[in-house]
Formats: structure tokens, sequence, C-alpha cells
């Protein structure tokens, strides 16, 4: 193998293939890639990587989205999983050899669409995009859990075309992708998201049936089984003993003197006391407190192209079918 060191890049020549191995994220942007075969991104720091790695998915040039891409260097990544679906492989060591029928194909795709700008950057491209990213590689759109994720979950050479928080579009998209039967999808997890923002970053709280503080105390239920009193454990409690708050007698073991059938909570603010609370959630990304019974119930699914979508893809006349999407 030939390398030619050039600022943060090595030029790597295998197989008659040109190879670009980025070993400094932050100083490459994706413009640099359409003259190679290949490229391999060194994830030594992973954000950066990750950064670029996504612009590139993200560009609208077919010479870069469907740029063949490895990664080298990820076996300490916090995303793996957004590496796996974003690149074409995960590196043991700096060689394509494994991976030259997909260079190949992937090779004879980008020419044949590099000309096409009938789609203009709108609505329809990602789902474009996506679709084809998903047939030149053989894989469905397959979701990845995220903290990253406004819900929990990226599709990630979907997600990369939009920005945080631009849920009810993308939503959109798929819905006409399914409805169109371009797409395909199967269940994969069922998430509650804020009803407000979609965000599934959320902090379910116990609250108060009177008031909806959730500012609880919740403590034991005692029954002493000689009285047949029943309290809450606090009425027990003497210095450092139990005894009955109705007759006196001290409870020595527990499930022969006594027990603890239940919990009890007591509210702090209104001092209700009650043994099923409320539930209801704190969205930390928008502040709003949602009932549960009132939050979002999302599907995530996994997509598929189904061989309708696959003639999309292949006969520019269908586009306006795609095209439909920005019009609807
Ligand atoms: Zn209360
Ligand atoms: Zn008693
Ligand atoms: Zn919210």
């Amino acid at each position: 193998m030939i390398a030619t060191i050039k600022d943060a890049t090595l030029i790597l020549h295998e197989f008659g293939k040109h190879l670009l191995f980025v070993q400094q994220c932050r100083e490459v942007t994706p413009a640099t890639l359409p003259g190679f075969d290949a490229v391999i991104l060194d994830a030594g720091e992973e954000k950066e990587c990750l950064d670029l790695l996504k612009n590139i998915r993200a560009a609208n040039d077919p010479a870069c989205y469907l740029k063949p891409v490895f990664v080298i260097n990820w076996q300490h990544c916090q995303e793996k999983e957004m590496f796996a679906e974003l690149s074409d492989g995960l590196l043991n060591s700096v060689s394509i050899a494994a991976y030259l029928p997909l260079l190949g194909r992937v090779e004879q795709l980008i020419e044949k669409w590099s000309d096409n700008h009938q789609l203009q950057p709108g609505m329809a491209l990602p789902l474009l995009k996506a679709m084809r990213f998903a047939y030149s590689r053989h894989r469905n759109i397959t979701p990845v859990p995220s903290r990253y994720s406004l819900t929990g979950y990226m599709l990630p050479v979907f997600d990369v075309n939009f920005a945080h928080g631009q849920f009810q579009e993308y939503e959109r998209i798929l819905q006409y992708a399914i409805q169109h039967n371009l797409l395909s999808r199967k269940f994969v997890d069922k998430l509650h998201l804020c009803s407000h923002c979609s965000s599934g970053y959320l902090n379910y709280r116990e609250t108060c049936p009177s008031c909806h503080s959730h500012h609880l105390h919740a403590e034991h239920v005692i029954h002493h089984f000689m009285c047949a009193n029943v309290g809450p454990e606090s009425d027990y409690v003497h210095g450092d003993h139990l005894s009955c708050p109705k007759c006196s007698q001290s409870l020595g073991h527990l499930g022969t003197d006594y027990d603890r059938p239940s919990m009890v909570m007591t509210c702090q603010s209104c001092y209700n006391t009650f043994q099923e609370p409320e539930i209801s959630a704190f969205c930390v990304s928008c502040k709003h407190v949602t009932p549960i019974e009132q939050l979002k119930e999302h599907i995530v699914y996994e997509y598929a192209l189904t061989p309708a979508g696959v003639q999309t893809i292949w006969n520019e006349g269908r586009y306006n079918l795609l095209a439909g999407i920005m019009a609807s």
C-alpha cells in the first residue's frame, strides 16, 4: 500500500482504489471526498468523527452522501451503533479488501444518480436519500436508541437531514412513504412522548390526587394483629422501637405480631393522605407536566424498501410521487 501524507489526511492506494484516510476529522469537510473511492475516518476523537460522518450523509450530492465510509479506532466510542448505521463498516485494520464488491456497486449507483437534479432540496430529498442509501447497501433503515435524539431513538441515515426538533416533518414524510407503499415497516419499540413537544426525556412523578404536588412522603402501613389496628408506620415509632398507638403493646416480630400490607402517601403541601397517587410526566425539554394517560404514544419502526420503493428510486419519472410530499 502506498501512502501520501497530506495535512490531516493520508491518501492510500489499495486494489487500485484511492482511499482517503482522515486522521483529524475536524480538519476535513465533505467537499474533500468526491475524488476518492472510499474514506476511512479515525474515530480517535469521537464527536469530531461522528460530526463529519453525519455531515457526509447530510450532503445533497450523491457522490458525497453515498460515499463508502469506514471507521477505524472506534472501539472506545460511546455511539458505536450510530457509527455502524452511518458508515459501511467498523474496521479493525486499514484495509478495504472485504468491501471491494460494495465499492463497485456504490460507484455505479453514484454515477447513475450524479447528474440527476430533478429533485430540488426539500422535504422529499431526505426520503429519496435514505431510500437510495438503503438500496445501495442492501440494508434496512434501522432505528438506533440515542440520548441525543428528542424522542430517544434516531433513524440515523434519515435523521441527519433534520434539525433537532423537526419531529412533525420527519413523521409526515415517513407516513407518506408508508401510505404510498414506498417503504414497509416493522415494530421495534413503543415510546411515550411529551404531548407538547414530542420529547422522550421525561421525569415520571407520583403526585397528590388533591393538589397535584409531587412533594410526597411515602411510608408503610402497619397492621397490628392483636388489636387489628391499621395505621402509618410513623404512628407506631417510639424512639427505637415500635408500639401500637391503639393498645400500647410493643410490636416484636414482623409476621408474628404485625405486618406491612401496603404503603400510604402523605402530600407535603396539603397533608392529604392516600394510597394511589396520580402519575404525571415532567418534560425535561419543554418543562410541561402531562398526566401519563395524555402522553403521546409513538411507535418506533424499522423501515425496508418495497418493490415500489425500488422502482421509484430507479425511475426518475416517479420522482413526482416523492415531490408530492412537498405539496401534501
Ligand atoms: Zn396535596
Ligand atoms: Zn394494637
Ligand atoms: Zn415537552
